[in-house]
């Protein structure tokens, strides 16, 4: 851990089934002898191997010994040839996407697996623009090769002309993923596209355990053809042929038969041969393949049978594991590399204090600076570790350290405390190593700090208090569905509050509401991940308590159109008058909110640059009171009072009366979204008595919040999820005569080159939602699953004022749920 340019930090990400954990077992068997035999290594979970799909991410940190003729070619900085290899294996499914963001979070490196049958798929797209967005390098594994060999899978190809065929599928991959790569391109990552023949892309079986790159085989062909090995690998890729009667190369297919695509020659056609013969059990020809390649089968691995015995053969001469962690070592950055440019992401404080200068550097001698991203129960226990990245300084056992919450703005008290570290370990799938202390660059699980993180946060040294947090992280799934839990007996309460808390830090994005007379609210990014967090709720954080959980419900979301103009609103007692409007934020400004660009820890110069191109005048930038909901939300309040400035104790009666407000919007106690408040003018009666804050204040200011609102075209916004579904030509009625049936038109249908597969996208409305996944599994047998990703908050166009309208409708149906007051009496109190 102390050899720095010896480390790799890295994720495996992917879409769901692509095959990221059993690559990871692949690995995992090569370095340690030990591997669990049921299940995957870093599915630890029971319900992971019961459903055979990773839920929750999990690190394990390897030691590879390089063969040093490999680091030959390599230009970076290394001390040795021993390598410390931090791996985090992600969940693939949509719906824990947030897994993904907290694995990437901590590393600086991913490894992009695709099916090269499936081909990149919308979560391989998400994954792929989340890494970006971090300054993470990604780099590509090809798998599930084995696919593309007629007569070893029941095939998913068509099997004209393998070696071609295979070839087309292939770079057709590698070309969809770059052009994700060059529309979300990191300035400072640099040009990171994939390139097969400079080592970037890696093809694999991880079933079957093998892997090679074209480096690999062009070490085995080079010299016999007496050529650079540098120069030989470029024939391997692209319209290079090979013509076997000349022996030489050419840039066209001259002839038929006589040349053939250098991959095809080199790479495709000798695995060929090797399956045909393990296959159709001809010994005699694979001794004589073994034995041209090199490769050695003791007695007993002979004798094995068809799949066995490719399997066995294929480890031999390219285990998996040899590629992809040269790979991994050669193509990823070191935590000094990575760090030197990701701090001007990460780092919410001055680009040159002294802790932005300590990661940059990273320097074990400066001070703490630690990001946990999420937390962790690796026991199942109940009980929790915080998992994260040490950037800069050391963190030991026992050490005091300062804690700043994704709420804490510098200069404030709120989310901050200073506690000490219990222990600190290396995580290692089922279980945790213990150590002494944990120097930067690598990743870190700590004891101790359960009851004072919730989910994320900034760890630096105790009275460290000129230190900024780090960047709050992004994720690119939201809570928009929910389910309301009740338990059976009171006496039950104070146990699903404890429960509903350890849910809450279990996973990165469930909300869990507080519990009103025995029922609360628990929201999640789609129906499976509610079931996972009910299930965990009642079974692990609840020891099997008896609750009723009700059907899962969409979340919505209130807006405005228009303007409301200045209102004028006065106290109960006439004596006190507030003068305040509502406009639409311009949807730029609520993007760069929700993306963390503009909030209350953005700085002055920054939020001038942002707020102007939305065009808003430069002196409003201080002008901005608060954010809302939660401090960091897509609403505001902006202060255009002239002249003197505003007791303070109306102020702070305000912001807390706005993140209730904004919390609970007036049509339906739904979140708000996009509505800048104004405050123009604040009458106090002189007398204090007369402007006592409960009576008289908080009544006028709520009923401020919920005219203006009202009055500026309110209108409900819904959750629209596009949806991806891949499936054989034969299911393509059903799928079809599905989405019909849930009024999702087909935007794209196209076809997977030279497979099977027919992929189509569509909207899918959030009202739609619930049921609209499970549908699909059980008309097509549990084959085709669709992909639901959150795209964006649509407006529902007609009038929720109205009772006739369908949004009026909804709203009186959501205030009665919510035992609210009628929608026509709240208005007639609000004269409007
Ligand atoms: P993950 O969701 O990305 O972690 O995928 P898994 O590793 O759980 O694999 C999903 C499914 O694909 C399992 O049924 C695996 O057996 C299968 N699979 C994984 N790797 C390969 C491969 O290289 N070839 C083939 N044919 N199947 C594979
Ligand atoms: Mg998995």
């Amino acid at each position: 851990m102390d050899n720095k340019t010896n480390i790799r930090n890295m994720a495996v990400i992917a879409h769901v089934g692509h095959g990221k954990s059993t690559l990871v077992d692949s690995l995992v068997a090569a370095n340690s002898r030990g591997v669990a035999a049921d299940g995957h290594v870093t599915d630890t979970r029971e319900d992971e191997a019961q459903r055979g799909m990773s839920i929750k991410s999990t690190g394990i940190s390897l030691l590879h010994v390089m063969d040093i003729e490999s680091l030959q070619a390599y230009k970076g900085q290394r001390d040795g040839n021993r390598y410390l290899i931090n791996l985090i294996d992600s969940p693939g499914h949509v719906e824990f996407s947030s897994e993904v963001t907290a694995a990437l979070r901590v590393t600086d490196g991913a490894l992009l697996v695709v099916d090269c049958i499936e081909g990149v798929c919308v979560q391989t797209e998400t994954v792929l623009r989340q890494a970006l967005g971090e300054g993470v390098k990604p780099i590509l594994c090809l798998n599930k090769m084995d696919e593309l060999f007629p007569g070893l899978q029941v095939g998913r190809v068509k099997p004209e002309s393998p070696g071609e065929h295979a070839y087309n599928i292939l770079r057709n991959v590698i070309e969809n993923a770059n052009h994700i790569m060059a529309a979300n391109k990191d300035e400072q990552l640099g040009d990171v596209q994939f390139c097969p023949h400079n080592g970037t892309v890696v093809f694999s079986s991880g079933l079957h355990g093998w892997a090679f790159r074209l480096t690999d085989i062009a070490k085995k062909y080079a010299s016999k053809f007496r050529m650079d090995e540098s120069k030989f690998v470029k024939k391997l890729w692209g319209d290079h042929f090979y013509d076997r009667t000349t022996q030489k190369w050419t840039s066209e297919r001259t002839g038929p038969g006589n040349c053939v695509r250098g991959f095809v020659y080199f790479c495709y056609n000798p695995l060929k041969r090797i399956f045909a013969a393990c296959m159709s059990d001809d010994k005699a020809e694979l001794w004589r393949l073994c034995g041209k390649l090199g490769v050695k089968l003791s007695d007993d691995d002979k004798k094995l049978p068809g799949v066995a015995l490719v399997t066995c053969v294929m480890q031999a001469w390219l285990p998996a594991s040899t590629a992809l962690l040269e790979m991994i070592i050669l193509h990823l950055p070191s935590p000094c590399e990575a760090q030197m440019h990701r701090v001007d992401k990460l780092y919410e404080g001055p680009l040159n204090d002294t802790y932005a200068q300590a990661m940059r550097n990273c320097d074990p001698e400066g001070p703490l600076m630690l990001y946990v991203s999420k937390m962790i129960s690796p026991s199942q226990d109940g009980r929790f570790l915080a998992f994260g990245r040490v950037f800069s300084g050391r963190i030991a056992n026992g050490m005091k350290v300062r804690i700043m919450g994704p709420s804490y703005v510098p200069g404030l008290k709120n989310d901050l405390c200073e506690k000490t570290v219990q222990k600190t370990f290396i995580w290692m799938g089922r279980n945790q190593y213990e150590v002494e202390d944990i120097p930067c660059g690598t990743t870190v699980s700590i004891s101790g700090l359960e009851e004072y993180i919730t989910k994320s946060g900034t760890l630096t040294n105790e009275g460290k208090v000129d230190a900024w947090p780090i960047r709050r992280m992004k994720f690119c799934v939201h809570p928009v569905i929910y389910v309301s839990v009740e338990c059976k007996v009171l006496k039950d309460v104070p146990e699903l509050v404890e429960g509903l808390k350890r849910l809450s830090i279990s996973d990165p994005i469930v909300i869990c509401s507080a519990v009103k007379s025995r029922s609360c609210t628990i929201a999640g990014a789609g129906e499976l991940h509610l079931q996972i967090c009910c299930h965990d709720l009642q079974g692990v954080f609840m020891d099997g308590t008896k609750i009723y959980i009700s059907h899962p419900e969409i979340f919505l979301r209130e807006t405005i159109l228009g303007e409301s103009g200045i209102r004028e609103t006065k106290s109960p007692n006439g004596q006190n008058r507030l003068f305040m409007s509502a406009h639409r934020l311009d949807e730029k400004l609520v993007k760069a909110i929700e993306d963390g660009l503009l909030g209350p820890r953005t700085d002055l110069a920054a939020r001038t640059k942002i707020l102007a191109k939305s065009g808003w005048d430069e002196g409003l930038a201080n002008k901005i009171w608060c954010f809302g909901p939660g401090s960091f939300g897509p609403n505001m309040v902006v202060d255009m009072c002239k002249g003197g400035s505003i007791p303070n104790q109306v102020k702070e009666t305000l912001v807390e009366c706005f993140q209730t407000a904004s919390e609970e919007g007036a049509l339906a106690e739904e979140i708000i979204r996009g509505i800048c408040f104004e405050v123009h003018h604040v009458l106090l009666h002189d007398d204090q008595k007369y402007r006592h804050t409960k009576n008289q204040l908080i009544p006028m200011i709520k009923r401020a919040f919920h005219e203006s609102q009202l009055r500026a075209k309110p209108r409900l916004l819904e959750p629209v999820f596009v949806v991806e579904i891949q499936a054989p030509e034969s299911a393509m009625d059903i799928i079809i005569g599905l989405l019909n049936q849930y009024s999702s038109n087909i935007l794209q249908r196209f076809e997977r080159e030279g497979t099977q597969l027919i992929t189509t996208r569509s909207y899918l409305h959030g009202g739609f939602l619930v049921g609209f996944a499970e549908a699909f599994r059980a008309a097509t047998s549990g084959q085709v699953t669709p992909q639901c990703v959150f795209s964006h908050w649509g407006t529902m166009s007609s009038d929720p004022l109205k009772a006739s309208s369908l949004t009026g409708q909804m709203v009186l149906d959501i205030r009665k749920a919510k035992k609210m007051k009628e929608l026509s009496v709240a208005l007639k109190e609000l004269e409007l």
